[in-house]
């Protein structure tokens, strides 16, 4: 009886370990799908992004988002500087909020716009959000390899166009700008402006206005550090009409208000989430900085002080793991993984200490028949049934 009992315990052990490493490494994909008859008019979603069947721009060759290689980029300090104006919106200008089944949108005045940056004047026509799960970041473009925990898109098209219709299939249509964002130990305030309204749009074609406020507040305090390539649309018909500017710094988010966006909105009966599309190939094309990194393998990010709220000059710091945990899902990782060390050195050394008994078992028995003793073999109790 003591063999099979045996044979459990073990069983048992490498089960652990395949369940610890399995928690470990088992990552959610996306879960969503588009439904059909839903209330979007767009047959598209995220779980499955072959786009190009109905999209054929999707296929192209400068797709976006893309990983930005930092040692790869071309260092060009000469880029004009991003100049916004009218992005202080006074509280009588009211904006739509919309959860529109991919993301929540938020629309902007024309008043605003990026001039003086690019060979022409580009007026803001909306900001939106691509984020992930409570246990995978959702940011579309990665850094180094990097994804951060969510991104936000602020959408301008040419003011020669007349308006976004006319100027997306343009090839100097658009210009987005777009944020990175980090878990933080405050809530930013500046966000809550729309935050606060998310449980208010939680069904898709959801709808609320709120009043205007500083757009500027929602950007990184250091705006002249950026990246910058020709791209597309993220999101179908994935118009190969965007001019990037992806800001190096990033802003935080507390933990809490990353799990408000990730949790309260609706795409049919599901949870809108992991609305971020794949990197795509670069193609040879070129990615810009407008600065040159003092830390060659590293990221530059801003390190808000814990007491200031974000209000505090930015620092830099090489960059975290928490770039990719947002949460107490980042503990539960690392306990795993502590476990699984555990046991991988428990198992180990068990083994060890088995292989050295036989070994002097048999060297014993050896120099026993060496000097003529007879010698008996005597299974131990343990190993009786
Ligand atoms: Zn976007």
């Amino acid at each position: 009886m003591q063999r099979p009992r045996q044979m459990q315990r073990l069983l048992f052990l490498l089960l652990g370990q395949l369940l610890t490493f399995a928690s470990c490494y088992t990552t959610p994909g996306p879960k969503h799908e588009q439904r059909p008859g839903g209330p979007s008019q767009e047959h598209w979603g995220y779980s499955d992004q072959d786009w190009r069947e109905d999209y054929q721009k999707c296929d192209g060759k400068s797709q976006s988002p893309i990983n930005v290689e930092i040692s790869k980029t071309i260092v060009n300090k000469n880029l004009p500087k991003i100049t916004l104006e009218g992005y202080s919106l006074p509280e009588t200008t009211l904006l739509n909020l919309t959860n529109n089944g991919h993301t929540v949108q938020l629309s902007l005045p024309e008043s605003m716009s990026i001039s003086n940056t690019f060979p022409q004047k580009y007026l803001a026509s909306q900001l939106h959000f691509h984020w992930g799960t409570e246990s995978s970041p959702g940011a579309e473009h990665t850094v180094d390899g990097i994804r951060y925990v969510a991104e936000m898109h602020i959408v301008h098209y040419a003011a020669k166009y007349g308006s976004l219709r006319g100027a997306a299939q343009k090839a100097d249509g658009l210009a987005v700008l777009a944020v990175l964002f980090q878990i933080g130990p405050n809530d930013n305030e500046n966000y809550n402006h729309i935050f606060d309204k998310l449980e208010a749009i939680s069904q898709e074609g959801d709808e609320v206005y709120i009043p205007g406020f500083d757009v500027n507040a929602l950007l990184p305090h250091q705006l002249s550090r950026f990246f910058r390539y020709n791209g597309s649309l993220t999101t179908p018909p994935c118009f190969q009409t965007v001019t990037w500017t992806v800001f190096n710094d990033t802003v935080q988010l507390s933990k809490e208000q990353l799990h408000k966006l990730e949790t309260s909105l609706k795409t049919g009966h599901h949870t809108l989430d992991s609305n971020f599309r794949f990197v795509q190939p670069l193609n040879g094309r070129n990615v810009l900085a407008s600065f040159s990194s003092t830390l060659p393998s590293g990221r530059m990010v801003v390190k808000e002080s814990a007491e200031s709220g974000g209000d505090d000059k930015p620092g830099l710091e090489l960059d975290e793991p928490n770039a990719f945990s947002n949460s107490s899902d980042g503990n539960q990782i690392a306990l795993g993984d502590t476990l699984a060390i555990i046991f991988g050195i428990l198992f180990g050394c068990t083994a060890l200490i088995f292989v050295v008994y036989v070994l002097r078992q048999r060297k014993h028995q050896r120099l026993n028949t060496e000097s003529g003793k007879k010698v008996i073999y005597k299974p131990t109790n343990t190993m009786e049934a």
